[in-house]
C-alpha cells in the first residue's frame, strides 16, 4: 500500500466501538451494494469470484484498521465500488479492486491469486503491488517511480484506473491525516494524478480529485469560492432558467430527444481563473456552463450537434474565437463535443457544450465507457497511439526523475495540437510544440538538420509556435546540427531526447582531448591516469560522471591547477581540503538573506524551537502570518514557503521528507518586505492618497513606489515593510476602500 495507507492504518487497537457482529453486517451490507451495482456486468459463474475475492480480502485485512477507526476492508469495497460505478469497469477489474491492498500488506501470495483466479487478475493485481512499492520506496524518489508506475501503465490500463479508485477513495477520507501527510498527498495528488485522470479522461475524477487537494492545499481560498456560489446559487439558477427557456421551445418544435441544464464549474477551475486573469470571484464570468446532451444515433451524431448549434447561435450571437469542435478532432483521451460561447441575456458570455448520450458517457467515465462503443469510432486508435509515444520515452532511461516527470507532464498530458504534414496527414502534438518539435516527430534526422519550416506557406524559425490546423514544411541542411539551445526550444519528450543523445555524442568526441590534457597533468605531478585517479578528481570538482569532467578540462572550464595540491600516494591520488567549486544550482537557492537570524519567529514543530536557521524563500516573500512550510535545503538550512507559492506543488509532491511544518510567533519588532501591484482610474491625487494611508494613516514604511498611467488608467506597484499578514490585510482594505481602485494585488514572485 502507499506510504499514506500504512499511515490511515492502525492495527487492532481502535477507538471503534461497533461489536463484531453488528461490523460484519455492515461488511456485508457493503458488499451487496457493490454487487448491486455490478449486477448488469454479472455472467454465469462470476458471483463465485467475486465472493471468493470479497472474502479472501475480508478474511486477509481481518486484524487491520483505517485511522478512522473503520474495518480496513471498507477501503477495498470502497475503491471496487468507484471502480464499478464511476469509471465503468467490469467483474475482472472488481476482483482486482477488491484485493489490491492483499499482496502488499497481508500474507497472500501472487501465487495465490493466480491459482484462484487465473493469469489476468495476477497480473493487475502485481501491477498494482509494485505501483504501491515504488510510491513507498523513498520519498525523494517520486518522479522515478512515477516513471515506473508509467511502465505498469503501458501493461494493462486497468492498472493505473484502478490505482486513480485508490486515491480517490483516499483523498475522500484525508481529514484524518495529520496535516503534514494532508499536504504531501494532496501535492502529489495534483501533481500527477489529476492530470493522470483528465488524460484518461475521467473528467468526474480528475474535478473531484482537483477540488480535494485544493481543499487541503488552499482551504480558505477554497471555503471562500465554495462560501460565494452557494450564496449566488438562487441567482445563478435564474439566469440559467431564463436563457435556456427559449432553447428548450426551440428543441423541442424541431423534434429532438434532448436534455439541457447548467453546470457549475469546480471550484478548483474557477479559482485557476481567477488566479490565470487576475480577476475577482465576482468576474469570472463562466461560473457554470450549459450541456445539451443528445439521444441520437450514431451515424447521425456529428449533424445533429451542428444542428443544434446552428439553432442555439440563431438564438444567441456565438463568439466566433470561442468554437471547439472535438466532433471532427477528438481529444486524445477521447473527448468529443461541441462547445462555443454564446452572448446571452444581460450581455453575459455563457459556454455551451453540445454532445450526444454516447460522447457524454465517455466524458463522464473515460476509457472504460469507450471500450464499451470501440466499434466504429477512431478513438482506440488514438489511446493505442498516445501508448505506443509513452512507451518510447520510457525507453529513454537516462533522464533524471524530475525531468522526466516534467517532460513527461508536457508531452503527454498536455493539451494536445493538430497539425498537417505538406501532404496533409495529422499529427498530434502537446500544446506549445514549435516546428522544430514537428521536425523531430516526423524523423529525429530531419530534426537534427532542421535550419527551419514554411509554416502555411511562410517563412518561420525553429522556435515558431505551432496552433491546430498549421501545415508545416521542414527545411534541412546537411550542414546542420543539434546544439544545446535546442532544448529550450522544444517541449516534446522525443525531440528532448534525440537532441540529448546528438549533444552526448559530440561531447564524447570533444572530451577525447580532455582525456589527454588530464593524462599529461597528472603525469606531471607524478601520478598515473586510472579510473580511481580520475574519480578522485571527478569527485573534487563535485562532478558526476567522468564525461563531464573530461568535457569541461578539453573546454578549458576546468584548468587543473589544483592538481598541484593532491599528494600522490603510489598509483593513488588523495585529494586535499575542498576548496570553492561551483556547485549546481537548486530551486531553493533562491532564497532571501535571513532578515535577522538572532530573533525565531517560526516555531518548528518536531525540533527543538529555538535557534533554528532558516531563510525566507525569495521566490513567494512570505511575511508571518501566511500559511507555510519549511524545506530542508541542502547546504541552505530551512527555507520558508508560502503554501501557495509556485514552487510549493513541486517542492511538496517530490520532496515530501525534506518538509517541515512552521508556523509564526507573534514578534512585532521585525518588519518584512512585501509588495502590492494596484491598478484603479487614473485620478489626480492618488499617488498623495496611497502615500497617506501607507506612512501618515497606518505608519508603514515603504521601500519604493512607481506608478504608470495609461489611457485613463493607472497601474502602481508599491513596496512596503509590514510586520505580519494581518497588517497587511489591513493596508489592502484600506487602499481599496479609495475612489477608484480596482484592484489590489499581493506580488506573488520577485519577478513581478
Ligand atoms: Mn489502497
Amino acid at each position: 500500500m502507499d506510504p499514506m495507507e500504512q499511515d490511515m492504518m492502525q492495527v487492532e487497537n481502535s477507538k471503534y466501538t461497533l461489536n463484531e457482529e453488528q461490523e460484519n453486517k455492515e461488511i456485508v451490507r457493503h458488499y451487496r451494494a457493490l454487487l448491486r451495482s455490478l449486477r448488469p456486468k454479472i455472467k454465469k459463474g462470476d458471483k463465485e469470484l467475486l465472493r471468493t475475492a470479497f472474502e479472501m480480502a475480508t478474511n486477509a485485512h481481518k486484524t487491520m484498521r483505517r485511522k478512522s477507526g473503520e474495518p480496513y476492508i471498507f477501503h477495498p469495497i470502497a475503491v471496487a465500488m468507484i471502480c464499478v460505478d464511476e469509471i465503468g469497469l467490469g467483474v475482472r477489474s472488481t476482483i482486482c479492486a477488491l484485493l489490491h491492498d492483499t499482496v502488499e500488506d497481508t500474507d497472500i501470495t501472487l501465487d495465490d491469486i493466480k491459482s484462484e483466479f487465473g493469469n489476468e487478475i495476477a497480473k493487475i493485481v502485481d501491477g498494482l503491488t509494485k505501483i504501491s512499492t515504488v510510491m513507498s520506496a523513498n520519498s525523494s524518489q517520486q518522479a522515478e517511480n512515477f516513471k515506473k508506475i508509467l511502465l505498469t501503465l503501458t501493461d494493462d490500463p486497468r492498472v493505473i484506473l484502478i490505482k486513480l479508485a485508490d486515491r480517490l477513495h483516499n483523498m475522500r477520507t484525508l481529514d484524518s491525516m495529520k496535516q503534514e501527510k494532508q499536504l504531501k498527498i494532496a501535492s502529489e495528488t495534483i501533481w500527477v494524478y489529476s492530470p493522470l485522470a483528465h488524460r484518461m479522461g475521467l473528467y468526474s475524477i480528475k474535478t473531484e480529485l482537483e477540488d480535494l487537494s485544493m481543499k487541503f492545499l488552499e482551504p480558505d481560498t477554497y471555503r471562500e469560492i465554495a462560501k460565494k456560489l452557494s450564496e449566488t446559487k438562487r441567482e445563478r439558477t435564474k439566469y440559467i432558467n431564463e436563457f435556456v427557456r427559449p432553447l428548450k421551445d426551440k428543441l423541442i418544435q424541431s423534434g429532438f430527444d434532448f436534455e439541457i441544464y447548467g453546470r457549475p464549474k469546480s471550484i478548483h477551475s474557477i479559482w485557476n481563473k481567477i488566479k490565470k486573469k487576475g480577476v475577482s470571484f465576482e468576474e469570472v464570468y463562466d461560473l457554470f456552463a450549459i450541456r445539451v446532451i443528445l439521444d441520437v444515433p450514431l451515424e447521425m451524431e456529428k449533424e445533429v450537434c451542428w444542428k443544434v448549434y446552428s439553432l442555439i447561435t440563431d438564438e444567441y450571437l456565438p463568439s466566433p474565437e470561442r468554437l471547439r469542435d472535438w466532433l471532427s478532432n477528438p481529444k486524445s483521451n477521447g473527448y468529443e463535443a461541441l462547445h462555443t460561447t454564446v452572448m446571452g441575456p444581460q450581455g453575459k458570455w455563457v459556454e455551451v457544450q453540445i454532445r450526444t448520450k454516447r460522447m457524454n458517457e465517455i466524458a463522464e467515465k473515460g476509457l472504460a465507457a469507450h471500450f464499451k462503443y470501440k466499434e466504429g469510432t477512431q478513438t482506440e486508435d488514438r489511446f493505442d497511439k498516445w501508448f505506443v509515444q509513452i512507451r518510447e520515452a520510457l525507453s529513454n532511461q537516462q533522464e533524471e526523475g524530475i525531468d522526466f516527470l516534467q517532460d513527461f507532464k508536457t508531452s503527454f498530458l498536455a493539451e494536445e495540437i493538430y497539425v498537417y504534414t505538406p501532404k496533409g496527414d495529422v499529427k498530434m502534438l502537446p500544446i506549445n510544440s514549435t516546428a522544430l518539435d514537428f521536425a523531430f516527430n516526423i524523423h529525429s534526422v530531419i530534426g537534427s538538420k532542421c535550419i527551419g519550416a514554411k509554416v502555411n506557406h511562410k517563412l518561420v524559425p525553429l522556435g515558431h509556435k505551432l496552433r491546430s490546423g498549421d501545415q508545416i514544411e521542414i527545411i534541412t541542411s546537411n550542414k546542420q546540427k543539434p546544439n544545446e539551445d535546442w532544448l529550450s526550444i522544444v517541449v516534446t519528450a522525443k525531440a528532448k531526447n534525440s537532441i540529448k543523445d546528438s549533444l552526448r555524442e559530440e561531447k564524447k568526441i570533444i572530451s577525447e582531448e580532455g582525456k589527454y590534457t588530464l593524462q599529461r597533468k597528472l603525469e606531471g605531478i607524478g601520478a598515473v591516469y586510472n579510473p580511481y585517479n580520475v574519480d578522485q578528481v571527478m569527485n573534487f570538482y563535485k562532478l558526476h560522471s567522468q564525461l563531464d569532467l573530461l568535457y569541461k578540462i578539453a573546454t578549458k572550464n576546468i584548468d587543473l591547477k589544483e592538481l598541484k595540491t593532491f599528494q600522490v600516494l603510489g598509483d593513488k591520488i588523495e585529494v586535499p581540503k575542498p576548496v570553492n567549486v561551483p556547485t549546481e544550482i537548486n530551486h531553493e537557492t533562491h532564497a532571501a538573506k535571513s532578515p535577522s537570524k538572532k530573533d525565531a519567529e517560526l516555531i518548528i514543530f518536531g525540533e527543538s524551537s529555538d535557534q533554528i536557521k532558516y531563510a525566507l524563500a525569495k521566490c513567494c516573500n512570505p511575511i508571518p502570518g501566511d500559511d507555510v512550510f519549511g524545506f530542508v535545503s541542502t547546504g541552505k538550512g530551512l527555507i520558508i514557503h508560502r503554501t501557495t507559492c509556485p514552487n510549493a506543488t513541486q517542492l511538496l509532491a517530490n520532496y515530501g521528507h525534506r518538509v517541515v511544518k512552521t508556523k509564526w510567533a507573534k514578534n512585532k519588532e521585525i518588519s518584512f518586505l512585501t509588495g502590492l501591484s494596484i491598478i484603479g482610474l487614473d485620478d489626480v491625487g492618488v499617488v498623495n492618497k496611497i502615500t497617506s494611508i501607507i506612512s501618515g494613516e497606518l505608519k508603514i514604511n515603504i521601500a519604493a513606489l512607481t506608478i504608470e498611467s495609461k489611457e485613463g488608467l493607472f497601474q502602481g506597484t508599491i513596496k512596503v515593510y509590514v510586520h505580519d499578514k494581518e497588517e497587511l490585510e489591513t493596508l489592502v482594505d484600506r487602499i481599496k476602500s479609495l475612489n477608484g481602485i480596482q484592484q489590489v494585488n499581493r506580488f506573488d514572485t520577485e519577478t513581478v
